[in-house]
């Protein structure tokens, strides 16, 4: 899907495996920036070089002109084929400072963040060939710059980036959906964050991973919402565990989704651990 003159979108659908008898559905997007050569922002779950390869196909381009992949984080379904990207074409992979041990040794991660079916949806460690900090500029030929704005919260190397020529905002998971499952480390560098790019002039197009291209007016109404939606939650959260002090954080959680009017969900310790963050600031 073509966002703007050098932007184009996919969707890629995935299952994570929570049990051998069940699934879920999910899916993520990342993005293809073509200027002088090919940048890739974020490569799905593993597996899914080839619907990346297909899109670059139909747009007159080859996998070999892939230069750079600029990670948005180092979460599963963000660096899933990012090896295997890198071992056909040979790109600069690019992520933020505070992730780079992430990517690098994902048996690491899995230690720190044992997320369901982690093994399946990611194809191995890469080496990063640049780590990113906030206000760095990616040039990408042609004229084309990305600018780095850290955004934490969602992990705390969570980058967003601008593309201003065009107002093509790239959010990944940085901005929750509101009334979906939120899954954050850090609940008031995710609020900071989300106020950080309502604050940013020029955005024509928001693009998160796990929402539509949003235009126009709906780019703050998105923002706006979902800044609202954290702010909800932390009241909820505090004031729940206010009344309990000796609450356990499964509990916890399902009381805020109950007083939230949101159901249950599988994966349940993720957002568990979401909340306590609301509890430490
Ligand atoms: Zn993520």
């Amino acid at each position: 899907m073509q966002i703007s003159e050098h932007v184009h979108a996919l969707r890629i659908p995935f299952k994570v495996p929570l049990n051998p008898s069940l699934s879920l559905d999910r899916f993520v997007y990342c993005y293809v920036v073509l200027g002088e050569n090919i940048c890739l922002v974020d490569t799905g779950v593993a597996k899914s070089e080839g619907m990346i390869f297909d899109l670059l196909g139909d747009l007159g381009h080859d996998p070999g002109e892939i230069r750079t992949i600029v990670q948005t984080h180092s979460h599963p379904d963000h660096i899933g084929s990012t090896k295997a990207i890198k071992g056909v074409s040979n790109c600069d992979v690019m992520v933020h400072n505070e992730e780079r041990r992430w990517l690098e040794d994902i048996e690491t991660q899995f230690a720190e963040r044992p997320v369901p079916g982690f093994h399946d949806l990611v194809g191995g460690s890469v080496s990063v060939d640049r780590a990113l900090n906030d206000g760095d500029k990616i040039e990408l030929g042609d004229g084309l710059t990305l600018e780095v704005i850290h955004t934490p919260g969602h992990s705390s190397g969570s980058i967003s980036l601008f593309l201003r020529g065009e107002g093509v905002l790239i959010t990944g998971d940085a901005v929750p959906l509101a009334g979906e499952m939120p899954v954050y480390e850090d609940a008031t560098a995710s609020m900071r964050s989300v106020e950080r790019l309502l604050g940013l002039g020029g955005v024509k197009v928001l693009l998160g991973s796990w929402d539509a291209p949003r235009y126009g007016n709906e780019v703050r109404r998105i923002l706006g919402d979902a800044l609202g939606y954290l702010e909800e939650i932390d009241r909820t959260v505090k004031e729940i565990a206010a009344r309990d002090q000796c609450i356990s954080s499964t509990l916890l959680c399902r009381k805020v989704l109950d007083e939230m009017g949101m159901h249950q969900v599988p994966t349940l310790p993720l957002v568990a651990r979401s909340f306590q963050s609301n509890l430490i600031s």
